[in-house]
């Protein structure tokens, strides 16, 4: 897949499973699929999907 093979390239091979957690935590607790919360979302700054959906 390209974004993990994009990921990979910019991560630490030591930060892999920590940051794999933290992707699937923020998943499950800020950005829900069909309503995430932009308005409290740490990265929101950073991400170009914020406040689009
Ligand atoms: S700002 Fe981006 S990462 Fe954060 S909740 Fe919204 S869509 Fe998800």
């Amino acid at each position: 897949m390209k974004i993990e093979r994009d990921l990979m390239a910019i991560v630490p091979r030591d930060d892999w499973t920590l940051f794999s957690h933290l992707l699937i935590w923020h998943g499950r607790r800020c950005c829900y699929a069909q309503r995430p919360q932009c308005a409290r979302c740490s990265i929101n700054d950073l991400c170009p999907s914020a406040f689009k959906v």
